[in-house]
């Protein structure tokens, strides 16, 4: 049995594919201490992990300080949430031993934990993965019409974030590479190579398992056998950027009174009645069990999430992608790259043009052909259990 300390913070689009890879390493016998912010508590503490958190609050308002507009911006807000992150989990380990570290490819401050700590490291990727080299090439494409004092501005925060870091905690970071991926010796992927974007140009030290799907430990409040039969249209987006009322609205306008059965999930931060009236073919919740629910779907309205993207596949579900921000549109585009459905704009989406697609992909074999196929390689692809595979592996590689 070893000690594994996990630092993920973040989304739930970073904690869920998590869960299952934590359950199979406790029933394989780990012991896990996992680091992440309040919210997410109750679903980790129920794989049988020790929970502990650091301010969620003071996390977020780091990040976001950094500033939003430019990537870069975004490495300098991740570099920004290291002292909220890094005296909370040192102090709270303090006089513990672990055997490795797995963290998060995005947040917690994964990377230099492991250098701060000394330890084995493993980055659990819940996005596509990035090389230096591709990572590299992204910033240089959005730099391009940037203006030159903003992008220097940006730069001297990153070496003055950097100076204070290395001052305070004695590591290097050498490239915001190392703080947007966080890279490490192994790294999991939840989707397949064939998925991945250039999946070809990744060395064997990253392991694409498929999506990481286990079953909800918390049961939601909704009645799935009411719509096993009617095969609904589902749409989401997601738990972060669903603030979207006139969207929710265009969808009642699209597919209200038709013989579809839909249901939308709108997240926590819109009110129900603050959609006006519901259609009766709508089942409308802040959040609706979606694992679940993709195995009766006949086509999924998304933003394009990682995730839900990944459990789409999975279930062989066609999908409407309309990407909000983030990798949502690379995620966007290989959908459409490999036949599993289309791609919209929410700027000027209108509900003929909604209408339009899903008639358009429910009635193309094409797409269920394509979808058939990738059904078959996501399923094959092990997902939580052939992580901790992974994971032993790399345990025995490094004498752990
Ligand atoms: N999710 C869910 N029910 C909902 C909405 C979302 O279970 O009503 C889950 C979904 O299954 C996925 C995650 O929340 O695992 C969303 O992650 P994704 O990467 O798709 O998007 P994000 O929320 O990070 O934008």
């Amino acid at each position: 049995m070893a000690r594994v300390l996990f630092i993920n913070g973040g989304s739930e689009g970073h904690i869920n594919p998590t869960i299952g890879v934590v359950q199979e390493l406790i029933a394989q016998g780990e012991e896990v201490v996992f680091f992440t912010i309040e919210a997410f508590r109750e679903p980790i503490e129920k794989t049988g992990a020790t929970v502990r958190t650091f301010d969620g609050q003071k996390f977020i308002k780091a990040f976001i300080s950094g500033g939003r507009n430019h990537l870069l911006e975004r490495v300098n807000g991740l570099l920004l949430t290291a002292d909220i992150v890094i005296p909370s989990v040192l102090e709270q380990i303090k006089g513990e031993h672990f055997d490795y570290i797995i963290h998060d490819s995005m947040f917690g401050c994964g990377h230099l934990l492991a250098k701060i700590l000394k330890l084995p490291a493993i980055n659990s990727c819940t996005s596509f993965a990035q090389t230096k080299e591709s990572f590299d090439k992204t910033i240089e494409h959005l730099s391009q019409n940037v203006p030159t004092e903003v992008l220097t501005r940006i730069n001297d925060d990153f070496q003055l974030l950097t100076t204070k870091i290395k001052e305070k905690y004695d590591v290097d970071i050498n490239s915001p590479y190392e703080v947007f991926c966080n890279p490490a010796p192994l790294t999991i992927v939840y989707t397949t190579r064939e998925f991945q974007p250039f999946g070809e140009t990744f060395d064997q030290t990253y392991k694409f398992v498929g999506p990481s799907i286990s079953s909800r430990l918390i049961q939601e409040d909704f009645d799935l056998t009411a719509i096993k039969e009617k095969s609904p249209i589902y749409i989401s987006l997601g738990t972060v950027l669903n603030q979207a009322i006139d969207f929710y609205k265009l969808c009642f306008k699209a597919f209200g009174n038709t013989e579809h059965t839909v249901v939308m999930s709108i997240g926590g931060q819109t009110q129900l009645d603050e959609l006006g009236k519901i259609p009766e073919n709508f089942i409308v919740k802040n959040y609706v069990p979606q694992t679940e629910l993709l195995k009766y779907t006949k086509l999924f309205i998304t933003h394009g999430g990682m995730n839900s993207t990944n459990e789409a596949l999975y279930n062989g579900v066609p999908l409407i992608v309309i990407p909000l921000s983030a990798d949502q549109p690379i995620i966007a585009q290989q959908v459409t790259n490999i036949g599993a459905g289309i791609q919209l704009q929410m700027q000027s989406l209108t509900a003929n043009q909604l209408n339009e697609a899903v008639n358009h992909v429910l009635n193309s074999p094409s797409f269920h052909k394509a979808i058939a196929n990738i059904r078959e390689s996501f399923q094959k692809s092990g997902g939580y259990r052939k992580a901790v595979d992974e994971i032993f592996k790399f345990k025995s590689q490094n004498g752990i």
